[in-house]
């Protein structure tokens, strides 16, 4: 459990802070907001795959006790004196049980901190998760740790921390969770020219600055499938009553609907460090470098349903969700995959989700009682999307 810390009753002993993936979008957003509520953190330990000159540079900046670079490279790293670098997985683990570490902000892109976010939740640490693929492809194993080393999950998506934020203290009976969805850049295109979308295109989202991987996401509406997923994981509530609404102004984040017909919704300007810091600070609302919103300024708030057929990753995301087992790795899995080519312009973008589509239709899933089997189906999606792509080059 986090010591609450208010702006005016900082507590005096700092909280130890690790963060894997700190060069990405979201670890450089949560290093904004710990120097904005210094010295009410302590970064213990920075991770990230290869970008050496910005570990470099957050070393100096921050102090850290433990630098990893996970993909090796760690030689050009330049630290400052008495910081460790270290590399590859153990490097990630290490920098997950630091035993200073109260807080595992969990930033990485791709399945790299399942391991260290199971082993950190074996410790007791919080865990402020951004990180998608921990819940969707390991929740079976996550979740029930978590249960029994008494550890609470933050969540830092901003619809999962909008919310939880509007969950009334869990003392009211859920109607419905409503999941925000932009509708990204595909929105208003006509539909028969959104399969020959460039990657230019695709990775210009209308409302949020986000890494390429999660961008090209939002373009085909999967990341919204995985959002799902999660949700259903984090609040135990049946994917039959988690709704998908889109909200082209990304002011609403998400809402719940309770049974007496009350919605209860989460606004704010599109800013991820709110909800990093809100994972950081719980169960504190306290001053944020983070705009106040003036909803005279934003003007309309419009909804509209979702079109399945302009989106059918969602769909097929929510079909994966309620097969369970190893369903939601392989479709994570071959989604990466999928956008990792149509970025190096291997494959279109209608190609991605038929590409997703085929592996999932010729998995035999099986249900996940240890990593292995996450990290089995993970290895089997990817071999066999990587086939299907390989069709593509010829
Ligand atoms: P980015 O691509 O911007 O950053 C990814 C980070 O992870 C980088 O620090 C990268 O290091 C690091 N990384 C990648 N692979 C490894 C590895 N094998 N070992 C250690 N570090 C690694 O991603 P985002 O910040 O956009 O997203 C991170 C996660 O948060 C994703 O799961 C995403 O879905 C989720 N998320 C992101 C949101 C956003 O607004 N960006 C919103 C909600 C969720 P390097 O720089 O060295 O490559
Ligand atoms: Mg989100």
């Amino acid at each position: 459990m986090i010591v609450p810390v208010g702006r005016s009753e900082i507590s005096s002993e700092p909280q130890g802070v690790s963060i894997l993936g700190s060069t990405g979008s979201i670890g450089t957003q949560t290093l904004d907001v710990i120097a904005h509520l210094a010295p009410a953190f302590d970064v213990v330990a920075l991770a990230a795959s290869s970008n050496t000159a910005l570990l470099s540079e957050q070393a100096s900046r921050f102090n850290p006790q433990l630098v990893v670079c996970a993909m090796g490279n760690g030689e050009s790293l330049s630290l400052p004196e008495d910081c460790l670098a270290l590399e590859g997985a153990e490097g990630l683990l290490a920098a997950a049980t630091h035993p200073d570490v109260d807080i595992l902000v969990v930033a990485t892109a791709g399945h790299s901190a399942i391991e260290p976010t199971i082993e950190a939740i074996k410790l007791g640490k919080t865990i402020a998760l951004a990180n998608k693929e921990a819940l969707v492809c390991a929740a079976d194993l996550i979740l029930p740790l978590a249960r029994q080393h008494g550890v609470t999950i933050h969540p830092i998506d901003s619809e999962h921390s909008a919310i939880w934020q509007s969950l009334d203290n869990g003392h009211s009976a859920v109607q419905r969770l409503i999941l925000t969805a932009s509708g990204g850049p595909f929105l208003d295109w006509p539909l028969d020219r959104i399969p020959s979308a460039s990657v230019e295109d695709a990775l210009g989202h209308p409302t949020w600055s986000m890494g390429a991987k999660i961008t090209i996401d939002s373009a085909t509406m999967m990341n919204k499938g995985l959002e799902v997923i999660e949700a259903h994981s984090l609040f135990g509530v049946p994917y039959e009553q988690i709704d998908v609404l889109i909200h082209p102004e990304s002011i609403i984040h998400s809402m719940v609907a309770f049974a007496d017909g009350s919605q209860i919704a989460q606004l704010s300007w599109p800013d991820m460090r709110l909800p990093i810091q809100y994972a950081l600070t719980y169960p504190h609302h306290i001053a944020s470098p983070c705009r106040q919103l003036d909803l005279a300024e934003a003007g309309a708030l419009t909804f509209r349903a979702v079109e399945p057929e302009r989106f059918p990753a969602l769909d097929l995301a929510r079909q994966c969700g309620i097969g369970g087992q190893t369903y939601p790795t392989v479709l994570s899995a071959a989604d990466e995959v999928a956008v990792a080519a149509f970025l190096a312009e291997r494959i279109g973008f209608g190609d991605i989700v038929p590409v997703v589509r085929s592996v999932i239709d010729a998995h035999q899933a099986i249900d996940i009682n240890e990593l292995g089997d996450v990290l089995a189906a993970d290895a089997w999606s990817r071999e066999l999307a990587e086939q299907l792509i390989a069709r593509h080059d010829r």
